[in-house]
């Protein structure tokens, strides 16, 4: 029997009598990792053993870095978002519908939200990360960016009924910045605040961090750094001590938090919760299980699609040479990645290293990347 705490509830397992469904293989999650594994599969013509599992919450893959052009209305939304039936059918896999609510990493089984058990062979997570939250007596709506499905339903909601008049958008990295810029786009008459636990973008080159400043300026959309939110009480927004005044819709935009199961599955995790991994992609304490993108905690690797994009060709050699009992292949990250931050005028501001640009050519350049790269993940599913 073992104990899991999923949010304020405790999973006792093995006192309820879930099917228990066995598999050689188990992709959960169809994260950017993931995605990028089936492809090269089958551009190899590799078949997964039969059984093996693709699990989703949602029939498609939503492709995070175009969710800031679609909310400012510069996207439709099947440009963002990959079915993943097309490309499950292409390899034999099984698309299962669900998410996993508890792991127990000893025996390799997940529990899902639909009550199913799974026992894996291999597992290999890439679940991605969710917005941390805050402490709310339930007085404001409080809306995660991701996951996106439940935004977009809520944005359309606002853009096609009742736009709320004030929106706050806690959040300061690139995430909370490209949202705020693209909601100011799409809902012009709406005031909106950038409320940043720090600074703005940290990380980001001072040359970025002037522009963006001046970008929110431009949109009169207000900035407080330094303002941790701690609470949401009666339809306002406090920091420690200090009330900020009433709100009418939170976005929560801040900054990776590991989904909560994975601290209580039995795996080796850093202190937030996500599952540390070698360079390898498997999990410290348990060789059979993969991690990768946002819910993989691995030294020099940030939580951004760029790392988990870079991690799937290792993934997918690894994982075929983890069935096959052949020799796995090392990832190491690179040493820093190149960000184009959408201003939600198809413009972009580029931020690599030391370096920091903007204008309408970087958002030019952004457009093309992203759209290449679903279009390559639309033709392995359709070919
Ligand atoms: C608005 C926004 C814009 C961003 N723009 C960029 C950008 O331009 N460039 C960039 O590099 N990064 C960007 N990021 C960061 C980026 O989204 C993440 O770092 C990246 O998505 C992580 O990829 P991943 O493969 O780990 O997981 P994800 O791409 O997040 O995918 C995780 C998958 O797991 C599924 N899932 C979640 N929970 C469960 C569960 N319990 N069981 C089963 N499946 C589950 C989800 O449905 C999803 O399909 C942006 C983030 C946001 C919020």
């Amino acid at each position: 029997m073992r104990a899991c705490r999923q949010g304020s509830r405790w999973i006792i397992w093995a006192m309820t009598k879930t099917p228990t469904l066995q598999t050689p293989l188990i992709l959960a999650g169809a994260g950017h990792a993931h995605l990028l594994t089936l492809r090269q599969w089958l551009d190899q013509g590799y078949t997964p053993p039969p059984g093996s599992i693709l699990l989703s919450p949602d029939p498609a893959a939503w492709y995070s870095g175009m969710m800031p052009g679609l909310i400012a209305s510069r996207f439709h939304l099947a440009d963002c978002a990959l079915p993943l039936d097309p490309l499950c059918t292409r390899l034999g896999l099984r698309l299962l519908h669900g998410q996993v609510t508890a792991f127990d990493a000893g025996q390799r089984t997940l529990q899902l939200d639909s009550g199913l058990a799974i026992q894996a062979d291999i597992v290999s997570f890439n679940v991605g990360s969710q917005p941390a939250s805050v402490i709310t007596d339930d007085s404001l709506p409080l809306i995660p960016v991701k996951p996106f499905p439940a935004f977009i339903r809520q944005w359309q909601q606002w853009c096609a009924e009742a736009t709320p008049r004030r929106i706050s958008v806690i959040g300061g990295g690139a995430a909370a910045f490209e949202i705020a810029m693209a909601l100011a786009t799409s809902l012009p008459d709406c005031q909106m605040q950038l409320l940043c636990a720090g600074e703005l973008l940290p990380g980001h080159p001072p040359m970025v961090l002037k522009r963006a400043q001046r970008w929110l300026q431009h949109r009169q959309i207000t900035i407080q750094d330094n303002c941790r939110i701690t609470r949401v009480h009666e339809g306002q927004l406090w920091h420690d001590d200090t009330c900020l005044g009433p709100t009418d819709a939170v976005i929560l935009a801040t900054g990776a938090s590991a989904h909560t199961w994975q601290a209580s599955s039995g795996l080796n995790t850093d202190e937030r919760g996500f599952i540390r991994i070698d360079h390898q992609l498997r999990s410290l304490s348990h060789p059979k299980i993969f991690a990768t993108g946002d819910c993989a905690s691995l030294p020099g690797s940030q939580k951004s699609g760029v790392y988990a994009v870079r991690q799937g060709p290792v993934l997918a050699h690894n994982l075929k040479a983890a069935l096959q009992g052949t020799t796995l292949q090392r990832y190491q990250p690179q040493p820093q990645a190149l960000a184009l931050l959408a201003t939600g005028d198809g413009g972009a501001l580029l931020s690599y290293g030391r370096w920091g640009a903007g204008g309408k050519l970087f958002g030019w350049w952004k457009d093309r990347l992203d759209l290449g790269f679903m279009q390559r993940q639309r033709l392995h599913s359709q070919a």
